[in-house]
């Protein structure tokens, strides 16, 4: 069994949903289909509930009935069959009474989530009607019988797993099933979410879950490419990759894959696609375990990072000194991203500035604290990046003429990371891809 995923742009159009449908019953492996909503619909989602926590009841129904005309429209393309149209249009209906109804009740975080729930299941169950129109057997299963997630907002992969077996066990005659991205429900019953972006998360929990034979990730572009397109003008997709170096990458900034979502299917060995809808030909990326070819694959790039430096004549030879820093972190619940250390001093950054004031406080008795914004932090990725001969040396000399605030190399034989200023991104990002890449 496999699982295919499908993002909000592959969806996004009547025309899309139509050769999504063609690209599922290409062929007959079973299949569990995870759909996202359709694009723009969170966003709005988001924004509805932003104005109804700001008491904008006016503003907020706007959003709604501009919504809803455009789910309307979209049906009308979708469809042809019109008792078909008559019983999407019935459902829209509904969601969006729903909709109508919380503009009249106080508004509260569990409401919240509620709201952006209504994304995934409406362009589920639209494409589980345009699937029978085209007369395509299939179940459309809702996640909120079988997404869990626990105490800490974290999935809970055992119970998602048993729930799933017994409902793919119920369902035995099925081989296609139809289910929601993002969505789940926490341990107080109520329907909650995997954060935005969460699609990928779903699809890599189920395909762990089930032991597909592979999670495809179908977006639209043909798979993770070396390097940013919107800024160095060449670029090309990457065929292999392995987790570890996937990971980096998710998380360094390659857009196309949620960095969650690795986890799951590297656990269960099941590798991950990810796949082009406007070029389903396309060779794309395999993410899996094995690494196929060592040296530089990739270069991403974070921006908006904070680098803090501790500097503390007590750190010579003293031993607890990194471990009282680090529990000031732990402390704010704030994520270090990049370390450096000399005898005197250490460096590291972070991505968030939400507690940034109370870590500086907490950090000032160690010794002097300096701070310094607007920070990137460029990665290089791939196996044993630097031991390949040359590859050092081609990093250094294509960016010589930019100043490196710190550079880190160790942590994973996967990432050579540099910090720089975020005005020098896009020059390093050039330089990289002419003097490593070639391009
Ligand atoms: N619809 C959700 C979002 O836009 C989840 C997803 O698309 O992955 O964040
Ligand atoms: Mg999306």
């Amino acid at each position: 069994m496999k699982v295919m995923k499908f993002g909000g742009t592959s969806v996004g159009k009547p025309e899309r949903m139509h050769q999504v449908a063609e690209l599922i019953t290409k062929d007959n492996e079973p299949k569990i289909v995870v759909l996202s909503a359709l694009s723009g619909t969170t966003n709005t989602l988001v924004s509805i509930s932003n104005e109804l926590s700001a008491g904008e009841k006016k503003k907020a129904k706007k959003l709604i009935d501009d919504l809803e005309a455009h789910y309307h429209n979209f049906t009308t393309t979708l469809l042809k069959d019109e008792k078909l149209q008559e019983k999407a249009k019935k459902i829209i209906r509904e969601h969006f009474e729903f909709l109508n109804i919380i503009l009249k009740i106080s508004f509260s975080d569990a409401l919240n989530k509620d709201i952006l729930a209504q994304g995934e299941l409406m362009s589920t169950k639209l494409f589980s009607i345009y699937l029978e129109e085209i007369k395509i057997d299939h179940l459309l299963l809702p996640a909120l019988e079988f997404m869990r997630i626990d105490a800490n907002d974290e999935p809970n992969l055992k119970s998602i797993k048993s729930s799933l077996a017994a409902l793919l066990k119920k369902h035995s005659g099925k081989k296609l099933f139809v289910t929601q991205g993002y969505i789940a429900k926490n341990i107080r019953g109520e329907v909650d979410n995997l954060k935005r972006g969460g699609s990928d998360y779903t699809a890599s929990l189920i395909a762990a879950a089930i032991n597909a034979s592979v999670c495809e990730i179908w977006t639209d572009i043909d798979g993770m490419h070396n390097n940013d397109p919107r800024v160095v003008k060449k670029t090309r997709a990457i065929e292999t990759l392995s987790f570890d170096e996937a990971a980096e990458l998710a998380y360094f900034g390659a857009k196309i894959l949620h960095p969650t979502c690795i986890w799951p299917a590297q656990q269960s060995h099941v590798p991950v696609k990810l796949l082009n809808t406007m070029q389903p030909e396309a060779k794309g990326t395999t993410i899996q375990d094995e690494v196929e070819t060592k040296g530089a694959k990739a270069v991403a790039a974070k921006d908006g990072i904070v680098a803090i430096k501790i500097k503390s004549s007590r750190m010579l030879l003293a031993y607890g000194f990194l471990r009282k820093v680090f529990e000031v972190f732990e402390k704010y619940r704030t994520p270090i991203d990049m370390i450096t250390t000399s005898e005197v001093a250490v460096s590291l950054t972070i991505d968030s500035t939400d507690q940034l004031k109370n870590i500086i406080k907490e950090l000032e008795p160690f010794g002097t604290v300096e701070v310094d914004k607007d920070q990137t932090i460029i990665s290089i990725v791939g196996d044993h990046v630097v031991e390949q001969k040359d590859v050092l040396n081609k990093i250094f000399k294509s960016i010589q003429h930019i100043p490196v605030r710190m550079i880190s190399y160790g942590g994973s034989r996967h990432n050579i990371s540099f910090l720089i200023n975020d005005a020098d991104k896009n020059e390093m990002l050039q330089a990289i891809n002419k003097g490593v890449f070639g391009l």
